[in-house]
C-alpha cells in the first residue's frame, strides 16, 4: 500500500529535525491544487497545518472540511503562501492564521485595517529576496530596511510580525541555495533574534532546516507531484 500522507509528513519532519538543533519547527503541508478528498484524508490521518496559495480555492476546500468536521475549524491552522494581494486580503482575514510572503507595504496596510475591523488575529512573514531574481517577489535588504519602521508601526493586537519568508533560488543550485539560507539566518540571528524563518520546500528543505528554518512548507514530497 502507498504511504499515507501522515507517514510522508512524519518522514519529512524526522529528516528536518535531524538536520537542525533549534526549535520550534512547524511543518506546513502544502495542499494547493489538490482536491478536497486529499485534504479530508490528510486531516483524518492527523495533519493540522496546511498551506494554500490561492485564497478562493482554499476557502472552497476548507469550508467543506469545516462543514463536514466542525471540530476542524479549531484544530486546523491555515497558512497563506505567496504574494499577498490587496484584493484577497478581505477574504483571507478570519480564515487564515498566517500569511507567508508579504512584499508590499500597501497590502500589509490593508491587512492591518481588515484585521482590526474584524478583530481577527493574523501573523505575517515578510519576504526577503536577496538574489534579485525578478521573477520573485520580496524585499532586498536595503529596501526592507528603509521600510522597517513602517512595518513595525503596523503591528497590533491583531496583526503580528512573525518573521521572514525566503524562497530558495530558482536555479535550485545547492551552493546558491545554501548561501541564500545562510544569509537569512545570519541577519536574523544578529539583528532580529525574536523573528522566525519560513524557508524550505520539497526540493531544499534539508538545507533550510540546517540553516534554522522554523516553518517548512512542503507540498509535493507529501501529496505527490502537482499536475
Ligand atoms: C507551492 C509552494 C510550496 C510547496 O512547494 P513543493 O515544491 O511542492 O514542496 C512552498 N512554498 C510556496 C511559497 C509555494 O508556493
Amino acid at each position: 500500500m502507498a504511504k499515507s500522507y501522515f507517514e510522508a509528513y512524519t518522514a519529512c519532519l524526522t529528516e528536518i529535525q535531524k538536520q537542525s538543533s533549534h526549535s520550534p519547527i512547524t511543518l506546513i503541508a502544502v495542499s494547493k491544487t489538490k482536491p478536497y478528498e486529499t485534504i479530508r484524508q490528510a486531516y483524518l490521518e492527523g495533519i493540522r497545518h496546511f498551506g494554500e496559495n490561492y485564497v478562493p480555492e482554499a476557502i472552497e476546500k476548507f469550508s467543506q472540511l469545516f462543514t463536514e468536521f466542525p471540530a476542524a475549524r479549531d484544530e486546523v491552522v491555515l497558512h497563506h503562501l505567496g504574494p499577498l494581494q490587496s484584493g484577497t486580503v478581505r477574504k483571507l482575514v478570519g480564515f487564515f492564521s498566517y500569511t507567508h510572503g508579504v512584499s508590499s507595504l500597501s497590502a500589509l496596510q490593508e491587512l492591518q485595517k481588515r484585521a482590526e475591523k474584524e478583530k481577527k488575529k493574523i501573523g505575517f512573514f515578510l519576504q526577503w529576496n536577496f538574489t534579485g531574481e525578478e521573477r520573485k517577489q520580496g524585499w532586498s535588504l536595503e529596501g526592507f530596511r528603509s521600510k522597517e519602521n513602517e512595518v513595525r508601526n503596523l503591528e497590533s493586537e491583531f496583526l503580528s510580525w512573525e518573521g521572514f519568508m525566503i524562497m530558495g533560488p530558482s536555479s535550485g543550485d545547492p551552493i546558491e541555495t545554501k548561501q541564500v539560507f545562510a544569509q537569512a539566518k545570519r541577519i536574523r540571528d544578529k539583528e532580529y533574534p525574536k523573528k522566525t524563518l519560513s524557508m524550505g520546500m520539497s526540493g531544499d528543505f534539508l538545507l533550510a532546516a540546517k540553516y534554522g528554518s522554523n516553518w517548512v512548507r512542503i507540498g509535493s514530497a507529501i501529496f505527490g507531484e502537482r499536475l
